[in-house]
């Protein structure tokens, strides 16, 4: 049987790759991480082929143009990310599931995509204000970048109560329990 597909999406800067690194380090729920495509840089320890498929703003094009992608959105100006076909084929096909660490957009189409066989998981930040400082206290991403991201944030909270599920990360163990909790019941069904 084909597996199924884990949508999370979180404003930047809410742990949702903690969250998501976590249970798979952990290694107890069947799931792979579905590696995206990206035109934008690689940002600190990051590697291509492992966090992202790191491509020039026309690799991105060329592969929109051949329809590689299951989505793809600008999620900033100049910034594309897309889901690959190849990456849910590769991991599904093989009767796995596959986590999509995906923006609100992205996380609707795929969605609507695939209905039942898809959870749509929503990480919220406890406040905006809890938001910035961990965003600063990250020291990647410029000031500027920071209050786009903030903004962003508000905007991505709106999109919450049209998800399966939303998580808060208050405290970032009982996160991670809630998260497991919730995959292990979908998956389960
Ligand atoms: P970052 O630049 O911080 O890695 O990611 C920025 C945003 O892009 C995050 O909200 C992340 O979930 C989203 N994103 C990453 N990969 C994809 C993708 O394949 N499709 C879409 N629609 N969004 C993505």
């Amino acid at each position: 049987m084909a597996g199924k597909i884990i949508i999370v999406s979180a404003p930047s800067g809410c742990g949702k790759s903690t969250i998501i690194n976590a249970l798979l380090e952990r290694g107890d729920i069947d799931m792979q991480f579905s590696i995206s495509a990206t035109s934008r840089k690689p940002r600190g320890e990051e590697k291509h082929g492992v966090h992202y498929y790191f491509l020039t703003e026309e690799e991105f094009r060329e592969r929109i143009s051949r329809d590689e992608f299951v989505e793809y959105e600008e999620v900033y100006a100049g910034r594309f990310y897309g889901t690959l076909k190849s990456e849910i084929d590769r991991i599904t096909g093989d009767g796995h599931n596959v986590v999509l660490d995906i923006d609100v957009k992205g996380a609707m189409n795929v969605k609507r995509i695939y209905g039942d066989m898809a959870l749509a998981l929503f990480i919220m930040p406890p406040s905006i204000e809890t938001l910035r400082s961990r965003l600063e206290g990250r020291a990647t991403d410029a000031p500027e970048v920071i209050e786009e991201r903030v903004r962003k944030a508000s905007y991505e909270i709106g999109f919450a109560p049209r998800y399966d599920v939303t998580v808060v990360n208050d405290d970032l163990a009982t996160a991670i329990a809630d998260t497991h909790r919730v995959i292990t019941d979908f998956l389960s069904k």
